[in-house]
């Protein structure tokens, strides 16, 4: 089997490692640690709320995922992932990517490879007809993509694949795909295990539960938006999709388009879903100018919102956009400039406690110093109050959202400013030449990293030669 890989790596914990490896950290200290103090006695309620109701979705679960057992401890993260695929406010997300023709904007270095809109310019029935072929074409995915459980793999929650078939579809399918081809998608069995074992999924609380359910939904979804492009095209070589995205990763496109952020999980050392956070998807470099990317809470009422009908019922009336990014209570940066973790935040109650960590670090840093060996961590904190309003102001600009009204809505596509930024494309020796940008280099990437402290805590995605 010859194929590519779209790696989606997660969570990069290294604390002020300029090497290219991308290793666990050594200790817990870096990120982690400072959100155990912001978030003491869980006051921020990132782990626990009593007040959550429980789950209520029972949509029909979407023929793409027939392949998992629908009717096991999944069975709510089936609901969620199918509820992402269930509205045209959300499938209008997909229509770009199946409709879109390539373009190329000439005055960026290196050219930029993007997506027209065929929005734009729709008829309300060009509309309806382009997300009646978006239905269609995520129903062929049933028969086209392979789903596989992988043992971890470094910091790999999940890939995506391409291999090559004989004929699947019928004629009834959609032509919009390659024919002789399907999509091959591998998940870590992290996900699988915590559903089986006897402590995990079934011992856990509600929220516990809902964190694991919603990283694994958003990951499959992430992933079909990868598997609906090399299906397109036969290839991994991704375009932006709009002409201003900060890159070109359709994953994280999709993360922006439905929740204005990209969540990812934090500690990965314990089975299941620790708390999550957020980061705008933005250019790093510009966010290292401003003084390093933020990592913001998000809380459990944020995260136990989608799994209700009601908000599902929002969505297919007003659209994604309708339900508003986590509200933060800090914010964690790592700044270069100031070789200093950086620490906003509305709640003046958590200043002891960094305090308290900040002289754990000392502490630490000492005992290092008479084994001279060298502190690993920067263990300056810098603290900031900022009221709620100002703290969910991003320090940099972010794609804009794409508003949705059950009617034509191209006002929306037309003037959707998005950030105009240098896209930082990588060339994989191995991967085939031209002027899109391949998935995103993660290894690349990091190799390029020049933080001082290093809190990486994104998944990216990687193409690699099998
Ligand atoms: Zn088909």
């Amino acid at each position: 089997m010859s194929a590519h890989l779209s790696y989606r790596l997660i969570p990069i914990m290294t604390d002020q490692q300029t090497s290219d490896k991308r290793t666990a950290p050594e200790t817990s200290s870096g990120i982690n640690s400072l959100i155990a103090a912001a978030n003491k006695n869980d006051r921020f309620k990132l782990l626990e709320d009593d007040r959550v109701l429980a789950g209520n979705l029972e949509n029909p679960i979407h023929p793409i995922f027939s392949w998992f057992d629908c009717d096991g401890p999944m069975k709510q993260m089936l609901h969620l992932a199918s509820q992402f695929l269930a509205h045209d406010s959300v499938l209008i997300f997909f229509v770009p990517l199946l409709y879109g023709r390539e373009l190329t904007r000439n005055d960026t270095r290196p050219r930029r490879t993007y997506l027209s809109d065929p929005l734009t310019h729709a008829s309300d029935s060009e509309r309806q007809e382009m997300l009646t072929g978006v239905r269609l074409a995520l129903r062929c995915l049933a028969h086209s993509i392979e789903f596989r459980f992988m043992k971890p793999e470094k910091r790999v929650y999940a890939r995506t694949l391409t291999k090559t078939a004989k004929a699947v579809h019928t004629s009834a399918c959609s032509t919009i795909f390659q024919q002789r081809l399907i999509a091959v998608i591998e998940i870590t069995d992290r996900f699988l295990r915590f559903y089986h074992c006897d402590d995990g999924y079934r011992a856990s609380s509600r929220c516990a539960q809902f964190r694991h359910d919603f990283l694994f939904a958003s990951t499959l979804i992430h992933e079909i938006a990868h598997a609906v492009g090399v299906m397109r095209r036969g290839n991994l070589m991704e375009p932006c999709i709009h002409v201003n995205d900060p890159d070109s990763e359709w994953g994280y496109a999709w993360e922006q388009f439905v929740f204005g952020c990209v969540i990812n999980p934090q500690d990965r050392t314990k089975l299941g879903t620790n708390l999550l956070m957020r980061k705008v998807w933005g250019d790093a470099a510009v966010a290292e100018e401003a003084g390093g990317k933020e990592y913001s809470d998000v809380s459990m009422s944020y995260i136990a919102q989608w799994f209700r009908q009601e908000t599902w019922d929002i969505i297919a009336k007003r659209g994604p956009t309708a339900i508003l990014p986590p509200t933060a209570h800090f914010k964690i940066q790592s700044s270069r400039k100031y070789g200093a973790w950086i620490v906003s935040t509305d709640c003046i109650a958590i200043k002891p406690d960094l305090a308290t960590l900040r002289q754990e670090w000392e502490r630490q840093r000492a005992s290092l110093d008479i084994l001279s060996r060298r502190a690993t961590t920067s263990s300056k904190i810098f603290w900031r109050f900022q009221d709620t309003e100002k703290l969910q102001k991003s320090n940099v600009p972010m794609p804009a959202r794409v508003p949705w009204s059950s009617r034509k809505n191209q006002d929306g596509h037309q003037k959707a400013i998005r950030t105009s930024s240098k896209a930082a494309l990588v060339s994989e020796p191995d991967s085939p030449s031209g002027q899109q940008t391949p998935m995103k280099g993660s290894i690349s990437t990091s190799r390029k990293r020049k933080a001082v402290v290093d809190i990486e805590i994104v998944r990216v995605s990687k193409v690699l030669k099998v």
